[in-house]
């Protein structure tokens, strides 16, 4: 029997990023759709990784326990001075800001797996060439968030080359639409059989990366929901459940002038062409950091992957 695993899915709780002087969530998913949705997308362990925090991991936990035939593991994807680094099988959330070590050690003191989330990214902090020193025990080689065709095709060319690690398939969704594009298969069923294989790097990253639409999608996705809380409080329509949520947390501690701002922001983004501008603005910048990158790059190993790379950034666009 073959298991099916997504070792790095996020949630609501995974925090905001920035772009300027805009904030926007990382993922507006609850826990508990979050486990829904990967018991009817056939996963039988679902592995939630938010961002420097369990949060959403205690709560998917509890969700989980109404499913029989779903484990869940616990995880947190922390910031480390070096790069992201996942802990698998966590009881206690790891503080961010450490180095990849003293992180790597924390994790190892609780008895976790050790994870290099998309270790070849250009576009998040990943730990790149320092996957070679440290204690790691897989790494991701099909991240679905990934669309650049390098991250993951230098991931598991280097995997092949040092078989060193597991490697993993992972969604890393930030929305349930994006969730089961990419898992891990394993030889067995439940998270025991999982841990074990990935210890004996019996595991097989499988999947593709999300298609262009549904990562624009997200993005629209997320501008929305973002609107609809900030004018739930700004018309003082806030009720104890939604006092508890990330976002508007966030939201109800800002002043009103950086509400409006965020609104006024959020029309413009979602005006129909400007989504889609964006993402072929992503390509191309894509396209030219994959560029220099390979020129840094050994010309003679990286012949195939400019090709595959300028195919992909072509059909982005
Ligand atoms: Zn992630």
């Amino acid at each position: 029997m073959l298991g099916r695993a997504d070792t790095h899915v996020h949630t609501k709780y995974s925090g905001f990023g920035s772009l300027g002087p805009l904030f926007f969530p990382e993922s507006v998913s609850d826990p508990e759709d979050v486990v829904k949705h990967a018991t009817k997308l056939g996963d039988d362990v679902l592995c939630i990784t938010d961002h420097n925090t369990m949060k959403g991991a205690f709560k998917a936990r509890d969700a989980a326990r109404a499913y029989d035939n779903l484990d869940l593991v616990m995880g947190e994807e922390i910031n480390t001075t070096d790069g992201e680094i996942i802990g698998l099988w966590l009881n206690e959330e790891i503080p961010r800001g450490m180095t990849a070590e003293e992180t790597i050690d924390a994790i190892r003191d609780q008895g976790g797996i050790v994870v290099a989330p998309h270790p070849f990214s250009l576009h998040v902090p990943a730990l790149q060439d320092r996957i070679f020193e440290l204690d790691i025990d897989a790494i991701e080689t099909i991240n679905a968030g990934h669309i650049d065709s390098y991250s993951n095709s230098h991931a598991q060319r280097i995997a092949n080359m040092y078989g060193r690690w597991a490697t993993l398939g992972a969604s890393d969704a930030h929305s349930m639409p994006t969730m089961g594009h990419a898992w891990t298969e394993y030889r067995g069923l439940g998270e025991d059989d999982l841990r074990r294989c990935i210890l004996k790097k019996e595991c097989y990253a499988r999947g593709y990366c999300v298609p262009i639409d549904k990562a624009i999608d997200w993005s629209i996705g997320v501008v929305m929901q973002a609107d609809m809380q900030i004018i739930k409080s700004m018309l003082g329509l806030i009720r104890s459940h939604d006092a508890e949520d990330p976002m508007q947390c966030k939201i109800q501690a800002l002043p009103t002038h950086k509400k409006i701002l965020g609104l006024i922001g959020s029309f413009f983004y979602l005006l129909p062409p400007v989504p889609h501008v964006a993402s072929i603005a992503s390509g191309r910048w894509f396209s030219k950091r994959i560029k220099q990158k390979l020129i840094a790059e050994k010309p003679d190993t990286n012949s195939m992957d400019m090709k595959s790379t300028e195919r992909s950034v072509d059909d982005l666009r």
